[in-house]
């Protein structure tokens, strides 16, 4: 769209195609325009964003540090944004999204409220047919899917979800003008990372909460705050240094790793270092030694941590047990960062009910039932989570034009190399990609490394006069391997997390991302550009007549 709110004709004949207009496909786009490249990108919501378009619910903000949760590809935008609090609120990134969109001029390439459907490769011309719920067809030599790990909202298989009479939402659709909670009984199902943020800001204004969970979490305090002058000033004259610290760390945040065993030390000197990341707060608690993820007694001593933790501030000794999570070591399911949220469990108009005791039964027409009986709601939320990784691709009907689509080649589990392109998909990227460390990481960081990862590979591909690029079968089957063997060196692997793909029915059992580390990927891509795109094949030019 233009400035104006004009939209200009499609071109039929184009470079590429991105699917999303998040942070992935935003910077995409600028990336291609600065090496003179023709784009389009689609985007199915009606704004730039995407997380941060769609997830308005209450008390939704970012669990990295906005100053390092950022883009750092340019260094005025990044002078020049003034981030409020440490973690910056959802309708804050929402608006640096926008400013980003207004700032390099994206919009008028983008085409808002435009679903991509369906993508075929046309094997003779070598180049992507991409169809649009619009009717729109587009001709594209790459399309480069910017859809997003955790944008396919996912609603619970639980049976009468249509007979609810009160009000329904879900985290990652909420109403753009909000909701008002005041006076009403809700139920929120989910105690992940959404409804621990949300829970206890709803509880303010609710008339009663009853929160359904199925398995309690590990949650640190944000410990957020309006951002100290200081602090931005000294990102912001080290920034160039911190950033470039970021990309060589394990998931892309600069924090202090304290690079000694949980159990190199006494349990006094534990404690203390326990208390002080504690009350520091955030992710960073997970860097309190360097084997909590991958030796089960030095996790132990943290999960056992923040158990306590939770003992101590929950009053109702019920209560806490329930909240308090022993199935899983800590931090294999996603660490969640929260605002009182444990606290809240002391408020009057708040109830847990355990629902892996008493599972849920049906959603009836006034509320909840369960194996222990019927909860009364007028109002519904579903923090229930997402299709991760896959659901968005798999969406889309991505078929190779020999034959195959993406959504069977991964019908055991994701199948990429480096989580950028899967074999029999020429041209066809993917940003952070399963296979990748994406969701492990600070997003921000992996977004740009696998938007520049790709620009650069499109201008090798120009310079060296090839019509695409194809990952091997033979470097994708060592990757995948590798991406398993070293998941299964951690810890990861022994909670039923959406990384493993468990919170939906029948989806395969594959740890998703690569969990190698943020550093030590970035110099496997690098060093596969180097060495003449290892792993992939250059495809010769088109002849002229298939043009
Ligand atoms: P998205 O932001 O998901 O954007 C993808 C876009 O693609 C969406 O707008 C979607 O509408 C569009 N799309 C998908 N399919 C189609 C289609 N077929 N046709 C057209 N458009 C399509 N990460 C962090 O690092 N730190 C955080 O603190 C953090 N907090 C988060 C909080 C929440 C509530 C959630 C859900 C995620 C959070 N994440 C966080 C992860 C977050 O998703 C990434 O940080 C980042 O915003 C992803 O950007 P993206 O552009 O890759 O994907
Ligand atoms: P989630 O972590 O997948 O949590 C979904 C919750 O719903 C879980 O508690 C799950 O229980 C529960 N659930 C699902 N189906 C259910 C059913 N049928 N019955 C009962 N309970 C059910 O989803 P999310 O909270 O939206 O978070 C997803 C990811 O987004 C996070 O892990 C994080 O990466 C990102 N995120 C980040 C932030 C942030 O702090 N910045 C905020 C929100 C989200 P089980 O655990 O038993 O499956």
């Amino acid at each position: 769209m233009t400035k104006d709110g004009s939209t200009p004709p499609l071109a039929r004949n184009i470079d590429a195609v991105i699917v999303g207009a998040g942070f992935s496909g935003m910077y995409m786009l600028h990336r291609l325009r600065a090496q003179g490249l023709s784009a389009i990108v689609f985007e199915a919501a009606d704004d730039v964003g995407g997380t941060w378009y769609w997830n308005r619910y209450p008390g939704a903000r970012c669990d990295v540090e906005s100053m390092q949760y950022s883009y750092s590809f340019s260094p005025e935008l990044q002078q020049e944004w003034h981030w409020r609090e440490i973690y910056a609120p959802q309708p804050e990134i929402l608006r640096y999204a926008q400013h980003v969109a207004e700032r390099f001029d994206l919009r008028r390439d983008i085409r808002f409220a435009t679903r991509v459907e369906r993508a075929r490769f046309d094997r003779e011309r070598l180049r992507w047919e991409i169809a649009t719920d619009r009717g729109d067809r587009v001709s594209a030599r790459y399309c480069i899917m910017a859809t997003g790990c955790l944008s396919a909202a996912k609603l619970p298989e639980i049976a009468g979800c249509e007979k609810f009479r009160g009000a329904t939402y879900h985290t990652g659709h909420w109403p753009h003008e909000g909701v008002d909670f005041s006076g009403r009984s809700v139920g929120v199902i989910g105690t992940g990372s959404s409804a621990i943020q949300a829970i206890p800001v709803i509880a303010r204004d609710a008339k009663h909460v009853t929160v359904f969970q199925r398995t309690p979490n590990y949650s640190i305090p944000a410990h957020n705050r309006p951002m100290p002058p200081e602090y931005e000033t000294m990102w912001k004259s080290h920034y160039p240094e911190l950033r470039a610290r970021a990309w060589e760390t394990r998931n892309g945040i600069v924090y202090d790793l304290n690079d000694q065993s949980a159990l190199a030390v006494d349990a006094d000197q534990r404690q203390r270092i326990y208390e002080r990341r504690w009350a520091a707060g955030g992710i960073p608690f997970m860097a309190a030694f360097n084997d909590l993820i991958v030796n089960a007694d030095a996790n132990e001593t943290a999960a056992e941590f923040v158990r306590e933790k939770i003992r101590a501030i929950v009053h109702d000794p019920e209560t806490a047990a329930k909240l308090t999570p022993t199935s899983y070591p800590i931090g294999t399911k996603r660490i969640c960062v929260d605002t009182d949220y444990f606290a809240t469990f002391n408020r009057p108009n708040v109830s847990l009910i355990d629902v892996r005791e008493h599972p849920i039964t049906a959603i009836t027409e006034t509320g909840v039932e369960t194996a222990a009986g019927h909860y009364e709601c007028d109002t519904l939320v579903f923090a229930t989570g997402f299709d991760a990784m896959t659901g968005a691709l798999n969406a889309i009907t991505i078929d190779n034009g020999a034959g195959k689509s993406l959504r069977d080649k991964w019908a055991a589990g994701p199948r990429t190399y480096l989580g950028l392109m899967a074999a029999g998909f020429p041209n066809l990227f993917m940003i952070t990609g399963p296979g990748s460390p994406s969701v492990l990481s600070n997003m921000m960081v992996s977004i740009e490394q696998h938007v520049d990862w790709i620009a650069r590979c499109l201008a090798t591909l120009d310079a060296r006069g090839a019509a695409g690029i194809e990952a091997s079968e033979h470097a994708e089957e060592n990757w995948v391997a590798h991406v398993n063997e070293v998941a299964y060196k951690t810890l990861y692997p022994a909670a039923n997390s959406w990384y493993m793909g468990a919170n939906v029915p029948g989806k395969p059992r594959v740890f998703m991302p690569y969990i190698g580390g943020v550093g030590v990927y970035r110099e496997i891509c690098e060093k596969i550009a180097a060495n003449g795109y290892e792993g992939f094949h250059l495809l010769p030019p088109v002849a002229a007549a298939a043009e």
